[in-house]
């Protein structure tokens, strides 16, 4: 029997991961990690038993210890008792799905602990792969890729080395988000509202923004050139606006594998935990007769200028990714609380790749500053408090 822990258990892929727990009913639930919805971390400690859980802050903790009372979980908080629960005895795996870049240093943890990772968290490559990758090789622990995209590339190669050494490359796809068939001047029209309505995927707020600039895409593409190992010249992004296609590989010989089906987070969550065995999974199958075609579109790096800045942070790499990701994130929290446009979060991006020291083999201590380093520049430039 597998035993989880789980970082990030209150939100979307945190949720769905517990859905796929309870259908399978085969894995224990060691550790929980939520920020602050202690009402729903309260239901996911009474079903499924975990003897430690950790919150944020001090506050939510000691709120938490008076509801659960009546049971034996211990109750962490902060940093350390997120590191607690990536490395308790008894989880083989850590699904890492909480957001940002705070979820790189109990990442390490759970690994020097011998945990294989299911990486939902995608700040950690994007900013870490240097260090995550090796360190990966050299205790032996798997990475279990839970994005859909990487989980299908995944599944492509189906882990043989001789499939890994014979990548040509690597076909991510790209649904183009809702503003795919907008024109580049309505861009500056675009409101939080219309960024919101992603046309396949139901996810988090953050992500779906990331979804409609494509920032999303340009992580996935740091991503997979980490897992993966190709250089960012073998990645090739294609748009295939209904999300049929969750990505390709191409090989030396010309063949291309891919994986199909529903768009459905479930089946990247199930197949991480039960890897390398596939079970059933309840939910829709494609029905072939019903879609009668796939689209592929090229992608169009001046309108998602994004996307271009994320291949260019990929090829200089060092804390150029980091910077990359620490810009988008302020940036995106600005235009979720109406701070900025929605065409501002490229210039912001941009204008912290140019004027962020530039470091090449970053530390964890470093990429952690670098961040600090980006969120300050932006709130000295974009101080909009009247003054
Ligand atoms: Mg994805």
């Amino acid at each position: 029997m597998k035993t989880v822990s789980i970082l990030g258990s209150t939100g979307s892929i945190g949720t769905q991961t517990l859905e796929v727990i309870r259908s399978g009913g085969d894995i224990r639930v060691a550790g929980l990690a939520a920020r602050s919805q202690i009402d729903l971390l309260e239901k996911q400690i009474r079903e499924f038993h975990p003897s430690k859980v950790a919150v944020w802050t001090e506050e939510k903790a000691a709120e938490l210890r008076r509801n659960v009372a009546d049971l034996e979980v211990e109750v962490l908080t902060g940093m350390d008792g997120l590191i607690e629960i990536a490395s308790m005895e008894e989880a083989d795996i850590v699904v890492t799905a909480i957001v940002g870049m705070i979820g790189i240093r109990p990442t390490i943890a759970a690994m020097n602990a011998g945990k294989d990772i299911a990486l939902a968290n995608k700040e950690t490559l994007v900013t870490a792969g240097h260090i995550i990758m090796p360190l990966a090789k050299e205790l032996g622990v798997n990475i279990l890729p839970v994005d859909s995209e990487h989980s299908a590339i995944f599944q492509c190669l189906a882990m043989s080395d001789a499939n890994r050494n014979g990548i040509d490359k690597i076909l991510l796809t790209a649904s183009g988000g809702p503003f795919r068939t907008w024109p580049a001047e309505r861009l500056s029209e675009v409101t939080v509202e219309d960024a919101l309505k992603h046309p396949n995927w139901n996810m988090g707020h953050k992500i779906t923004i990331d979804s409609a600039t494509m920032v999303n895409k340009g992580l996935e593409v740091i991503e997979a050139k980490w897992l993966f190992g190709v250089t960012l010249d073998q990645i090739q992004v294609v748009v295939q606006p209904k999300s049929v296609i969750h990505s390709m590989v191409q090989f030396l010989d010309g063949a291309v594998l891919a994986q199909l089906g529903t768009p459905d987070m479930k089946l990247p969550i199930q197949y991480a935990l039960y890897y390398p065995e596939r079970r059933f999974l309840a939910g829709d199958r494609l029905d072939f007769w019903e879609l009668s075609e796939i689209r592929f579109e090229r992608p169009d790096f001046d309108k998602f200028k994004g996307l271009r800045l994320a291949y260019q942070a990929g090829r200089k790499g060092g804390n150029m990714t980091t910077i990359l990701n620490a810009a988008n994130e302020k940036a995106v929290a600005m235009f979720l609380n109406r701070t900025i446009g929605y065409l501002e979060i490229p210039e912001i991006i941009e204008m912290s790749m140019n004027e962020i020291p530039f470091k090449p083999h970053p530390t964890v201590q470093e990429i952690l500053e670098t961040e600090q380093q980006v969120y300050e520049l932006i709130d000295r430039k974009y101080d909009r408090t009247g003054k």
